[in-house]
């Protein structure tokens, strides 16, 4: 045990320095830092301001050891990144994925405080994240490792200082055993609102399975308005069907779109007759993808997003629309689900294009906007029907696409730099009013 324990900095150390692999050599917090710059000069912000945004005021990276099934110790890698609590209390994920970096959780944190400001919640931002592959691990194994990870960042989250809740590849199962193990630590009494995406049994709201897609349906519908797209006669291409793609095109399907394209991690499948949603889920919960669905053809997760359609929908992770593949993207219209999956150089080559990009921290924020009826509920000890959360939901999404809208007409830039942009002044309003202490 002992000469394990010596090898665990050794590991923790290579996993935090490590860098990003595969399709995600480009570093999403380079990414995050470049939009700050962009919005910085729109709206003309100083440099100690920029430079107080431009850092996560903390992050925690925590060594997780946890007692595998074959009775081994493993030590998984954690972070939490607090980004900026000038307007609330941090907000944001917990994600699962052998990807996950210090980079990612610091850019994942900066985009929650800029969906919170565009949202208009009383929230911050902050993300959290594990180094793991959630898919290789038994159940037990993945409980195990949540309670230590929820033991290890306990101190730094709480329901009025940082409030966390599912991402990538987590969902209500982890939210319970957060909620559980940190009510036991903190005082030994049920907080339902340390935490949010619980289920319904905990304090778990109405709506908030959907919510991510149908926020993203809301700004789809109103960017066909400003578009002039009819919704009966779209079609859609929706890349990655975890919890927010497979709401995203149940929604659009809902409105009158047809689902000409979706995939997950194995593949995707396209049937240019259209695909059936609630067919394909169905699919996927047999067989584990949406690849053999019955009638389709199969395609390639980089072929999904050049597909002929009217509104692309990427679901997945970062970095999927680069510089090397934006000029064949044909969709009028993409709405991002999955945090970052769009460069800056490809936002520009989208922009020249005419295409109208619904930047992920307006197009995914119905997530947080139903995680915050969810607190309210919690704090107030109520239940709210799922027809008042859809329709608060509703409310908020299509005014906080009007924001940006009408900053991006102010300022004649793309909806990408607008949204960003509106952040920016919201949160640096927040700070300048809250002013500097001590
Ligand atoms: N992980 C989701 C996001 O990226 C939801 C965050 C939350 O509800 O706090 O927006």
């Amino acid at each position: 045990m002992y000469i394990q324990h010596l090898n665990i900095s050794d590991f923790f150390l290579n996993s935090i320095m490590s860098e990003p692999t595969d399709n995600n050599t480009i570093n999403p917090f380079s990414v995050a830092l470049k939009q700050l710059d962009e919005a910085s000069k729109i709206i003309g912000i100083d440099k100690g301001m920029h430079d107080v945004l431009a850092q996560p005021k903390r992050i925690l990276i925590v060594s997780i050891p946890t007692r595998m099934d074959n009775d081994e110790i493993h030590v998984f890698t954690g972070f939490r990144s607090q980004h900026n609590d000038a307007r609330g209390p941090f907000k944001g994920g917990i994600r699962y994925h052998p990807q996950v970096s210090i980079d990612e959780v610091k850019a994942l944190s900066m985009w929650m405080t800029w969906k919170c400001a565009i949202a208009n919640i009383p929230y911050g931002g902050g993300k959290g994240g594990i180094i793991c592959n959630p898919k290789q691990m038994s159940t037990g194994e993945l409980e195990r490792m949540t309670r230590r990870y929820a033991y290890a960042i306990a101190d730094i989250i709480g329901p009025h200082t940082d409030i966390p809740a599912p991402d990538v590849y987590t969902g209500g199962k982890e939210m319970s055993w957060i909620m559980d193990t940190y009510s036991a630590l903190k005082g030994n009494f049920v907080q339902p609102e340390v935490i949010t995406g619980k289920p319904l049994a905990i304090g778990g709201s109405l709506g908030r399975n959907e919510a991510t897609g149908r926020g993203l349906s809301f700004t789809v519908r109103e960017a066909a308005k400003k578009l002039g797209i009819n919704l009966r006669a779209a079609t859609v291409a929706v890349q990655g069907f975890g919890n927010a793609g497979q709401f995203a095109a149940q929604l659009l399907e809902e409105m009158g779109a047809k689902v000409v394209a979706v995939s997950d991690s194995q593949g995707g499948i396209s049937n240019k007759n259209g695909i059936s949603i609630g067919s394909a889920r169905a699919h996927k919960e047999k067989t584990g993808s949406v690849v053999g669905f019955p009638g389709s053809n199969s395609i390639s997760n980089e072929e999904i997003l050049e597909t002929d359609c009217t509104i692309l929908v990427p679901a997945a992770l970062e970095n999927q629309i680069t510089k090397n593949n934006a000029a064949n993207v044909s969709a009028k219209l993409v709405a991002e689900a999955a945090n970052g999956p769009t460069t800056p150089e490809a936002d520009e080559i989208l922009h020249k294009n005419k295409i109208m990009v619904i930047p992920d921290v307006l197009a995914n924020s119905g997530g947080v906007t139903v995680s915050y009826f969810e607190w309210l509920q919690n704090l107030r000890r109520e239940y709210w029907t799922e027809e008042q959360v859809n329709s608060m939901l509703d409310k908020k999404m299509t005014e906080a696409f009007s924001d940006v809208y009408d900053t991006h007409d102010k300022y004649q830039v793309n909806m990408r730099n607008a949204s960003i942009a509106l952040a920016v002044g919201r949160v640096t309003e927040a700070i300048k009013t809250r002013g500097l202490w001590p």
